[in-house]
């Protein structure tokens, strides 16, 4: 009898665990998006969320969970249980964020697994609609005459508009003031209604914006020109008078510290696979996105350029001497 209930166990054991991971995923999956619906986050992580279903078999539901800069959704992956049905899709601000806090519940990389970049997506400096500037050069005399009057909207410290929004600050040695928003959706809102002066937007956001002449733009924040219609004549930053202005947004899927590696390299698999989406490839490159192929995509190579990035970045932080707690 002993011996009959010892081999039933044993076979139900390497059973449950064989297919625990062979039936993954057999429920929803929940990938949290650090900021408010509607923003570039948002739209990265729907439509990833989209390409998802079909190699995984299952519905992949998007969970805003905005506020101070994307920790809080950040946060919430990190203590989520790490079984790969809590997910998070993040921008650069997972490289950043340590070093803009000086309190910060997780850690990176060390609390999250990378399952691969998943995009490069370019930003643009944009202004007020009737802001009294037509191209870098004015608004470089209207922020100096206008000194901190200069309403610089963000999404939160640690947020790719906040820093980006550091780097113009500390590139001018202005001082504008911020105003934090939990997504830049409703930054845009408030700056369509003329209620904030600048912000550094992903085109993702963007590009409608432009495209229908509601908002201005001054410039691209990465080192190439885009290749949009709308944007192919705008100048990056660095050409328009503030050499070596560089700032990059890219974003990352991640799982929590600890799941299983089976499940991880199911959901990297289902992640390759849907970035060859034609669909997504199409949304994404419509607005200035350009879809990761390559080293990125392996979670190894995510995890080395977070390092490089995390590395590059609080350099840049600590010597704009920035912090928040
Ligand atoms: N674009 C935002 C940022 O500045 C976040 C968002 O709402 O997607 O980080």
């Amino acid at each position: 009898m002993n011996i009959l209930w010892r081999s039933v166990a044993g076979l139900a054991v390497l059973g449950s665990s064989h297919f625990a991971f062979a039936e993954f995923p057999d429920k929803p999956i929940t990938l949290v998006v650090p900021f408010v619906a509607g923003g570039p986050s948002d739209k990265i992580a729907r439509d990833v969320a989209e390409a998802l279903r079909k190699p995984l078999g299952q519905t992949v539901v998007v969970e805003n969970a905005g506020g101070a800069g994307g920790t809080i959704g950040s946060a919430k992956v990190a203590r989520a249980t790490p079984d790969g049905y809590t997910l998070l899709v993040h921008h650069i601000g997972m490289a950043t964020a340590l070093a803009l806090y000086r309190k910060l519940t997780y850690k990176v990389p060390e609390d999250f697994e990378t399952l691969g970049v998943v995009n490069e997506a370019p930003s643009v400096l944009i202004g007020k609609p009737g802001l009294a500037a037509n191209n870098f050069a004015e608004l470089r005399q209207w922020i100096a005459s206008s000194g901190d009057k200069v309403n610089l909207a963000n999404a939160g410290v640690g947020s790719a508009s906040h820093l980006c929004g550091l780097m113009l600050q500390s590139a001018l040695k202005a001082n504008m003031t911020p105003v934090p928003y939990k997504g830049t959706a409703p930054a845009m809102t408030d700056m369509l209604g003329g209620q904030v002066d600048l912000m550094c937007e992903q085109a993702t956001n963007a590009v409608p914006q432009i495209e229908g002449k509601k908002v201005k733009v001054y410039g691209v924040t990465s080192l190439q020109r885009l290749q949009l219609p709308v944007l192919k004549d705008t100048p990056t930053l660095a050409e328009a008078g503030l050499p070596g202005f560089n700032v990059q947004v890219w974003h990352g899927l991640y799982a929590p510290k600890g799941t299983p590696p089976a499940v991880l390299a199911r959901l990297n698999a289902a992640l390759k696979l849907a970035l060859t989406d034609p669909d997504l490839i199409k949304k994404q490159e419509a607005l200035g996105l350009t879809v990761t192929t390559g080293e990125r995509l392996e979670p190894a190579g995510h995890r080395k350029f977070l390092e490089a990035e995390k590395e590059r970045w609080s350099q840049v932080i600590k010597a704009a001497g920035q912090y928040a707690d």
